[in-house]
């Protein structure tokens, strides 16, 4: 039997700035395509992330389906357009089991990665989890597009918050994630994630305790918004956040049929691009920031999503 709490939140859902408004126990689905139940399609021990979130051990990452931006190049096209065949479904306890078991395989922390749409069942997950022992830090990993008011629920849930910058100019947001009001949503979005966890902390042991790192992949041709973004986040925050700079973009409609990109996005990024962005981080005296060595692009590093 569900919850009754959680079951109201998704019979009118208005979880996300997609605001659908379907009832999801009804079987009726929004832009996300999801159901009421999270669908994780896998967890591991992820050695993908960045160093403090890493660490030796791996970070533990659970990754869900479905997503309330799918911009049409995603990076995990597999399991972003909806649920697949492959996932499962957990009740919010069986999710706090799966934390945990995480936790004894020596995870440095949990990663929650795009739950943004199930955001009821992961914060009762997370409760019951801390209930029964759950010690390690809570990363909420998230394209950014998230609504404020779920946003407050989880407070005091999530130590760190690891998300994505992506647009700044609302006609590429619009474009290439249906999403016009991007910027506008993602930059109140973070305001709210700093003020959960306030300025980042690292530990003696190279491990991040709490705070925020906001990641940015770099598009090909799009070097302007890119500094954009750069100028916004270091005047907003500098160093009291960490800022990731990605340039791993891989164009991937080689893998996805289904994925039909514009021209500009057909190709990685240009020559020079990138050490240009890191270039500017650097002016403006970011500090604390993580940019990747050499050609990061390719499928490789990806996970290995069953579907
Ligand atoms: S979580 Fe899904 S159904 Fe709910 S508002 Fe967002 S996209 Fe729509």
């Amino acid at each position: 039997m569900r919850d009754l709490n959680l079951t109201s939140e998704y019979e009118n859902c208005l979880i996300c700035p997609r605001k659908c408004g379907v009832n999801r126990i009804n079987g009726e689905r929004g832009y996300c395509g999801t159901g009421p139940d999270p669908v994780v399609n896998i967890h591991m021990l992820h050695q993908g992330e960045e160093p403090p979130i890493t660490g030796v051990r791996g970070s533990g990452a659970v990754f869900f389906e479905g997503c309330s931006l799918k911009c049409i190049f995603c990076q995990n096209f597999d399991i972003s357009r909806g649920p697949t065949s492959k996932g499962t479904s957990y009740a919010p306890g069986e999710l706090s089991d799966l934390y945990l078991d995480l936790e004894s395989q020596g995870a440095h922390n949990i990663n929650l990665v795009t739950s943004g749409h199930f955001i009821p069942s992961i914060r009762e997950s997370l409760k019951t989890a801390k209930r029964n022992g759950l010690k390690i830090p809570v990363v909420y990993n998230s394209g950014g597009y998230e609504s404020v008011d779920s946003l407050r629920t989880l407070e005091g849930l999530i130590d760190i918050y690891m998300p994505d910058m992506k647009f700044f100019s609302p006609e590429l947001s619009g474009r290439l994630a249906g999403a016009p009001d991007y910027f506008e949503v993602c930059s109140k979005a973070l305001d709210e994630m700093f003020r959960q966890t306030g300025p980042s902390v690292i530990g003696d042991d190279g491990i991040m305790r709490k705070g925020m790192i906001v990641r940015h992949l770099m598009l090909p041709g799009k070097l302007f918004d890119t500094k954009k973004i750069l100028d916004y986040l270091c005047g907003k925050f500098g160093n009291d956040i960490y800022i990731s700079l990605m340039n791993q973009y891989t164009p991937l409609e080689y893998k996805y049929k289904d994925m039909h990109l514009p021209d500009f996005l057909k190709r990685k990024l240009p020559h020079g691009h990138y050490a240009a962005a890191a270039d500017y981080l650097s002016l403006l005296d970011q500090t604390n920031a993580f940019v990747q060595e050499g050609d990061a692009s390719g499928d490789e590093l990806l996970p290995n999503f069953k579907n």
